[in-house]
This record gives C-alpha cells, structure tokens and sequence, in this order.
C-alpha cells in the first residue's frame, strides 16, 4: 500500500490508518486476525485510545512478533490532569508492549474548558511535554470534534498532528483545518471517514477522502472482509466519476437534514440533555457491545425524554436540524435496542 509522509514528523504512513474501535466487540484471537491481517495488507498506522475499552491491550497482542519499527501507533488519553495522563500513558505502553508510542494525543479536546484545563498548571500538555522528553512519546498531539477550537490549538505550534472528524457530509474541516494542516506541515488523522458507520458505501467514501493528499483516514475496523475492501479501494484509487459526485451530493442533502456535526453549539439545553449524544445514538450502538453502549448512554437517553420542545436549541444549531423531532426517533431507536437486549 502506499505511504505518504505524515506531515513534519516525516512519518511514512499507510494511505489508511486501522482505527482501534471496533476491536472492543471481539475476542482477543479475533481482534489479532482482523490487525493481522490489515498490517499484511500494508497498513502500517494503527490508532487506538485508553477510552477504547481493552483496545490498546488487543493491539499489544496482535502485534507480538511484529517488527515494532513496521509501525507507527497512535493513542489518546482523555485525562485533563497531568497525573491520570501520565498514568493512562504508562498503562498504554505495558498494553501495546511497547517502551514508546508514535503519537500520544490529548484525546477530545472539543470545548474551551477542556482545553484551558489542559494548558493548566498541573495539566496534561505538562505530562505530554515530559513524556517527549523523556522518549515514551515521539510526537505530541491532539484530537477534537471543535474544529474551531482545532484550528486555534493547530496554530500554537505545539502539536504535531491533529485529528479530525471528516467525511463528504461532516465536511467542514475542508474548509480551513486540512489546508491549514498542510500550510503548517502537521500529520491530520481522519476520523469518521464512514460518520461513525453511517455512511455505507465504502466505496464512495474512501475515494472522496483520497482526494485529499495529507490526510490518513482511519476507519475502526471490526471483520477481515472490511479491510480487505478498504485496501481494494485504496489501491486502486479510482477517481470519482460525475456520477458519483452526484450520488454524493445527493447523500449530503439527504442526510445532512438529520446528521449531527457534534459541535455542541445548541447547548445548553435546560432540561440538560446531552443532544449530541442522543443524536449520534446509531454511531454509538455500532461501535460497541450493549453494556458499553447502556453504560454510556442510559442517563442521556433517559434525560432526552425530558425534552420541552422549547426550541432554544434548534435556534442555535447551524444546521437547523429539528432536534426535538430527532430526540423522539432516538429514543424510539433506544427503546428498540433496550427490547433486542432483554429478547
Ligand atoms: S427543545 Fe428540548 S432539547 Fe432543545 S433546548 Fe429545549 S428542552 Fe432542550
Ligand atoms: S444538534 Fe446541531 S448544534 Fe447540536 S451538536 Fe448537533 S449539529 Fe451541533
């Protein structure tokens, strides 16, 4: 498979990444056949988070044997505090076996308060910072779903790479943060390459996102079958036809009537509803087993049926999506999956 350099850090990456989350659902021989095989296919970028369950621990037994050279493995830490992140970092390198990591990013830095508490003193950007020095992590980064706040956070010139959703629908990163990425010679990791499953023509995806040069998708992949398809395509890299430009076009304006961006400007909410969450539900019930779904997303769902209908946050969402008719199909999609539970 191809490789392209992953931005100042000179990395030579696969044209996709193997993103870590689905592993979760499988057993450990299986989560190793499915990384297995993606790394003999050429893949040589994994990504993977302390927040991914025991996903950093299934990738560290995949790749036993494997020349750690081959790869370059990314993972993340949600801890604000210098402390946890330092904590989260050292239980990352016992679980991949490995005495470095690639890329540690701070993981979801997506609203200003996470940010602040990040740069604080005692915060995680400290933890980072000795964390290079010392060599446990060869490249400092980030990942978002703001992407203002990214944009502001990529313009400091502290990280070397960000991570991004992006896909034709979410395509808002188009605008300023890849070719600001490529102006600053910064790695971007595209996330949600299929908006988080929902976007099922593999084929249409991958091949918009190849379009652009500096970015390395980095779809969660769960079966063999699926990362024998992504590389196909990736390979063959066909270009899109006007046909295909039209069938995209037309999916964007289908689904951007429904599709949540999760930049979280309708809150807040007064009822307290986490909409986001309750709207990207889907995307949440295919990434992992019903306990780490329920775990997850029970209080919010129980909450979103304490909406007023005052409309205060459809006024403030850009995309004007009708977001208490969207809360009622959630919670009847909660419901469905609470009865496939109990039957
Ligand atoms: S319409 Fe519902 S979800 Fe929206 S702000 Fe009002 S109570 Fe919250
Ligand atoms: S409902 Fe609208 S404003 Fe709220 S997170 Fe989704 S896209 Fe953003």
């Amino acid at each position: 498979m191809e490789k392209v350099r992953f931005g100042k850090t000179g990395l030579m990456v696969s044209r996709i990444g193997f993103g870590g989350i689905p592993i979760q659902r499988l057993s450990k021989p299986e989560a190793a056949a499915v990384t297995r095989e993606a790394i003999d296919l050429g893949v040589n970028f994994i990504d993977t988070a302390n927040a991914y369950g025991d996903s950093e621990e299934k990738i560290g037994e995949a790749i036993k044997g494997v020349n750690r050279d081959r790869l370059i493995i990314a993972s993340k830490s949600t801890a604000t505090d210098k402390k946890t992140f330092l904590r989260h970092l050292d239980l990352c390198l016992k679980r991949l076996g490995s005495d470095y990591v690639d890329l540690y990013q701070t993981h979801n830095v997506s609203s200003p308060e996470t940010r602040d508490a990040i740069f604080a003193s005692g915060g995680a950007f400290e933890g980072l910072t000795e964390a290079v020095r010392q060599g446990k992590v060869r490249f400092p980064a980030f990942s978002s779903h703001n992407i203002p706040l990214a944009v502001e956070l990529m313009k400091t010139g502290l990280f070397a790479s960000v991570q991004l959703p992006f896909n034709f629908v979410d395509d808002a990163a188009a605008e300023e943060a890849i070719p600001l990425a490529k102006k600053l010679d910064m790695g971007f990791i595209c996330m949600k390459p299929f908006g988080g499953g929902l976007l099922d023509n593999a084929g249409l995806a991958i091949r918009y996102l190849l379009r652009f040069e500096n970015i390395v998708p980095d779809p969660g992949i769960e079966k063999i079958a699926e990362i024998r398809e992504i590389a196909a395509i990736v390979n063959e890299n066909k270009p899109l036809s006007a046909e295909d430009e039209k069938t995209i076009s037309g999916l964007k304006s289908e689904l951007g009537k429904w599709w949540c961006h999760r930049c979280d400007y309708c809150q807040p909410c007064p009822q307290g509803i986490p909409i986001s969450s309750a709207l990207t539900l889907r995307s949440l019930i295919k990434r992992g087993d019903f306990d780490f779904v329920f775990r997850l997303a029970s209080a919010g769902m129980e909450k979103a049926r304490s909406c007023l209908e005052c409309g205060e946050c459809v006024k403030r969402c850009p995309y004007k999506l009708d977001i208490p008719r969207l809360l009622k199909k959630q919670i009847t999609l909660w419901e469905e999956t609470l009865r496939a539970r109990a039957g």
